[in-house]
C-alpha cells in the first residue's frame, strides 16, 4: 500500500479542524495523492496548480528529498529526530525510513494541525526498539516544541539530533522571520547535530510570476510564504553545510540516474547543515 489511511473522516472532526479552511497538510496530501482532503483543500490545491502547473512534481521532489536526507542522517549516525510539520502519513515517513538504518531511532514529530496530530498517532508506529512521540505545537514557539514533557522523554538533547524542517518553514510568514525560530531550535541542540530544510521559493519564477504569486500571498490566496536562496541559505548560518549546498531539492544527491527536472518546476531549495 503506497498511501494509508485508517481515520474515519465521518465521526466528528477533532477539535479545532475547521473542513472549511483549507489545511496545507491536507492540500499537500492531495498534491501527493492521498485522500485525507476536504473540498476547500482541493480548491486550494487546485488554484496553486493553475499558477504552478508542476506544483504536484515539487511535492514529490520534496517528498522524496526528506526520504534521502533522513536517510543521509541516519547513516551519518543521527539516532534522534525532532520532525516539526509532520504532514499527514504517507509513504516512508521519517521514523520508518530512519529505523530502517537505524532501529532504535527516536523520533518526535510535531503539527499545528489537530488532523494531522489524529492520524500520526494512530499510523506513525515505531519500531519496538525505537520510539516515537506526537507534539501538537507551533512552530512559532519554539520553546514551547522544545521544553514539551514528550520531547525531554524521549529526545536526549544531550546527544546530536536531526532537526527535520521539511517544508514548514514558508508557513513563517515574514521577512526574516524563520531564522530566529531556526536558531532558537538549533541553540538548544549539542554539537553534531544537523539541520535539514526546504523551503519553497519564487526564485525560479518569471517576473510575471513572481508579481502574479505576490498578488496571491497578499490576497490572501496563498499561504505559503517563499524565500529566496539568500535568505534560506541564512538559516544556515554557523553550520557546515553537507555537499552539495543549497539546491534545488530534487537536485541533492539525487539517485544515481534520476531524471532532474526543471528548477521552475520544482521551486524549493534544500540544504542539510552539521552544527560543529
Ligand atoms: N514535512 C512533511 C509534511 C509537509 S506539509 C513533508 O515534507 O512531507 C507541511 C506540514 O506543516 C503540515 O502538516 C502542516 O500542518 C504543518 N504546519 C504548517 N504550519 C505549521 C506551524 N506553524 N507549526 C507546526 N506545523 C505546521
Amino acid at each position: 500500500r503506497r498511501y494509508c489511511s485508517a481515520v474515519d473522516h465521518s465521526s466528528a472532526a477533532p477539535a479545532g479542524l475547521d473542513p472549511n479552511v483549507p489545511h496545507p497538510a491536507r492540500r499537500y496530501n492531495y498534491w501527493l495523492g492521498g485522500k485525507d482532503h476536504f473540498a476547500a483543500d482541493r480548491a486550494s490545491g487546485d488554484a496553486l496548480e493553475k499558477l504552478f502547473p508542476k506544483v504536484r512534481d515539487g511535492a514529490l521532489a520534496n517528498r522524496a528529498q526528506l526520504q534521502r536526507a533522513t536517510r543521509f542522517l541516519a547513516e551519518a549516525g543521527i539516532r534522534q529526530f525532532l520532525d516539526i510539520g509532520t504532514g499527514l502519513p504517507t509513504a516512508d515517513n521519517t521514523h520508518e525510513v530512519a529505523q530502517r538504518i537505524i532501529p532504535d531511532a527516536r523520533i518526535v514529530y510535531v503539527d499545528n494541525d489537530p488532523l494531522v496530530m489524529v492520524h500520526a498517532r494512530a499510523l506513525l508506529n515505531s519500531s519496538p526498539e525505537g520510539r516515537t512521540a506526537y507534539i501538537e505545537a507551533d512552530l512559532n514557539t519554539p520553546r514551547a516544541i522544545l521544553q514539551n514533557p514528550a520531547l525531554r522523554e524521549t529526545l536526549d538533547l544531550g546527544q546530536p539530533v536531526g532537526l527535520m524542517l521539511i517544508a514548514v518553514l514558508h508557513f513563517i510568514h515574514g521577512d526574516g522571520a524563520a531564522r530566529p525560530i531556526v536558531r532558537e531550535l538549533l541553540d538548544a541542540l549539542p554539537a553534531g547535530s544537523y539541520l535539514v530544510a526546504t523551503h519553497a521559493t519564487s526564485d525560479f519564477g518569471t517576473p510575471e510570476q513572481q508579481v502574479l504569486y505576490r498578488q496571491l500571498v497578499e490576497q490572501g490566496k496563498s499561504d505559503v510564504w517563499t524565500r529566496p536562496k539568500e535568505e534560506f541559505t541564512a538559516l544556515f548560518d554557523g553550520l557546515e553545510l553537507v555537499e552539495p549546498g543549497v539546491v534545488p531539492a530534487s537536485e541533492w544527491r539525487p539517485e544515481p540516474g534520476a531524471v532532474i527536472p526543471e528548477r521552475s518546476d520544482i521551486n524549493i531549495w534544500t540544504a542539510v547543515g552539521r552544527k560543529p
